[in-house]
C-alpha cells in the first residue's frame, strides 16, 4: 500500500457538526505551534478564557476549554460533581440525555430519569414531580439542545425548579452555545459544558465548560477524589488558573489557536447578531422546506434554529437520499439516531454554515435529488419561498 498525504474532499456541512469551519479558523491552526508554557501561548489562553466568558454570558473564574470533545465536558463536570452514592436526576428526551445517565451510572452516582418522548422538550411539571419524590437528589442534569431531536428546553425553568429544591445543576449547551440564547449567570446554570464544532464553527476536539462559585466548592468539599486525574479540574486549574502556571498536560496547542480565532469571530459579529443569524437562517430553510411539502418533527416553538429535524417522506429511502447529496453535492446532512432512525434527516444550520448560501445549495439538492427519486414533494418552490422568508425576517 502506498501513502501519500491526505487530501480531504470539500463539503458542505450542515450535518449536527462539525459544522463547515471558515478559512480564517482553518489558517489559525497552521500557524507554528509554540510550547504549551511559553508566555506567548499562556497570555493567548487568557483571552480565550475571557472569550468563552463573553458566548456563554458568564463571569465565572472557572472557565475553560476541556482538551478533548463535548463528550470530555460531559464527563469533566459529572466527574467533579458527582460523588459515589450522590444521586442525579437526569431528564432524558433524547441521545444525550442517555449519556449523562451512563456518566453518572459509571462514576457510581445513582441516576432517576426524568423521560419525555424524544422529539419533545423536558417537561418541568415532570422535573418538580422527580424532586418532590426524591428529596435526597444532589443534581439535575439536563440537554439544553438535543442535537438528537432538534429540541429545545427551557433552561431557566428548569433550573429555577432545581434550585428550589436545592440541586445543582449540569447542563448540556453543547449544540446552544453560539447559535441560540445563552445566559450562563442570568439563568444561574452551575456546570455547563459545549462543544468547538457546532455553532463556534472551530474544528472538533476542544469542550469549552464554566463551573460558578457555587459548583466550584462542592468539588472543593468533596469526599473523595475524582475518578479521572485527567479531568480533575483542581489539577487542571493549576495549568488554566491565575497565577504560576503548572504542566498538567501538553495543551493542543494549534486546536486552541482555532477556538481563539473562532471566538474572535464571534465578538466580531456579536452574540446577540450570531443568534439572530441562526434564527433568521432556519426560518429561510423552514419556508422552503415547508413550500416542498415536508414536515419538522419538532412543533412550533420548541425547535432550534440550529439543528433542524424534517420526517422523510413517503417511500423515501433515508440513507439513499444523504448518500446522494454526499456523492453528487458534497454536501452532508445527518440521519436520525435511536428510534428516529430512517424517519428523519437533521439538517444543521450551525456557525458558519448559518448562510443564506448553504440554506439555498441545501433547498435546491434536496428538490432535485428528493424530484429524482420520485418523493412526493413540491418541486421548483422552495428557493423562491426561502428568498420571500429571508427578506422578510
Ligand atoms: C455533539 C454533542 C455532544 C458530544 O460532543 P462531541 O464533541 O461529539 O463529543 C454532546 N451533547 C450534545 C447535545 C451534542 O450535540
Amino acid at each position: 500500500m502506498k501513502v501519500t498525504s491526505f487530501t480531504p474532499p470539500v463539503r458542505t456541512l450542515m450535518g449536527p457538526g462539525p459544522s463547515d469551519v471558515p478559512a480564517r479558523v482553518l489558517a489559525a491552526m497552521a500557524r507554528p505551534t509554540i510550547g504549551h508554557l511559553d508566555p506567548a501561548f499562556v497570555s493567548m489562553m487568557d483571552e480565550i478564557k475571557h472569550l468563552l466568558q463573553y458566548a456563554f454570558q458568564t463571569k465565572n473564574a472557572l472557565t475553560i476549554p476541556v482538551s478533548a470533545p463535548g463528550s470530555a465536558g460531559m464527563e469533566a463536570c459529572f466527574a467533579n460533581l458527582v460523588e459515589p452514592g450522590d444521586k442525579v436526576i437526569v431528564c432524558v428526551n433524547g441521545v444525550f440525555g442517555v449519556r449523562m445517565q451512563e456518566n453518572v451510572e459509571r462514576g457510581g452516582g445513582v441516576a432517576v430519569t426524568v423521560e419525555d418522548a424524544w422529539g419533545e422538550p423536558v417537561d418541568p411539571d415532570k422535573l418538580e414531580v422527580a424532586l418532590r419524590t426524591n428529596r435526597d437528589a444532589k443534581i439535575v442534569a439536563f440537554v439544553h439542545a438535543e442535537t438528537s431531536t432538534g429540541v429545545q428546553s427551557d433552561a431557566k425553568t428548569l433550573v429555577e425548579i432545581a434550585h428550589r429544591h436545592g440541586c445543582l445543576t449540569i447542563v448540556d449547551a453543547v449544540t446552544s452555545l453560539g447559535g441560540s440564547p445563552l445566559a450562563v449567570d442570568e439563568w444561574s446554570l452551575d456546570a455547563v459544558y459545549a462543544g468547538s464544532q457546532k455553532c463556534l464553527s472551530c474544528a472538533p476536539g476542544l469542550a469549552p465548560v464554566s463551573f460558578n462559585e457555587r459548583a466550584v466548592e462542592r468539588i472543593k468539599a468533596r469526599k473523595t477524589k475524582v475518578q479521572s486525574w485527567f479531568l480533575d479540574l483542581n489539577l487542571v486549574m493549576g495549568y488554566w488558573g491565575g497565577g504560576k502556571r503548572a504542566y498538567h498536560h501538553t495543551a493542543p496547542i494549534n486546536a486552541l489557536y482555532g477556538l481563539h480565532e473562532a471566538l474572535v469571530m464571534l465578538r466580531e459579529e456579536g452574540l446577540e447578531n450570531a443568534w439572530a443569524r441562526h434564527r433568521r437562517m432556519h426560518l429561510a430553510l423552514r419556508a422552503g422546506i415547508e413550500a416542498m411539502g415536508l414536515k419538522f418533527l419538532v412543533r412550533e416553538g420548541a425547535r432550534l434554529p440550529q439543528l433542524n429535524a424534517v420526517l422523510v417522506p413517503e417511500g423515501v429511502d433515508e440513507a439513499q437520499l444523504r448518500q446522494r447529496l454526499l456523492e453528487e453535492y458534497h454536501l452532508e446532512i445527518g440521519a436520525g439516531l435511536g428510534a428516529l432512525a430512517g424517519k428523519i434527516i437533521r439538517i444543521g444550520l450551525m456557525g458558519h454554515s448559518a448562510s443564506m448560501k448553504n440554506v439555498m445549495y441545501c433547498l435546491g439538492a434536496l428538490e432535485s435529488v428528493l424530484g429524482e427519486m420520485r418523493a412526493p414533494v413540491q418541486t421548483g418552490v422552495a428557493m423562491n419561498a426561502a428568498q420571500n422568508a429571508a427578506v422578510l425576517n
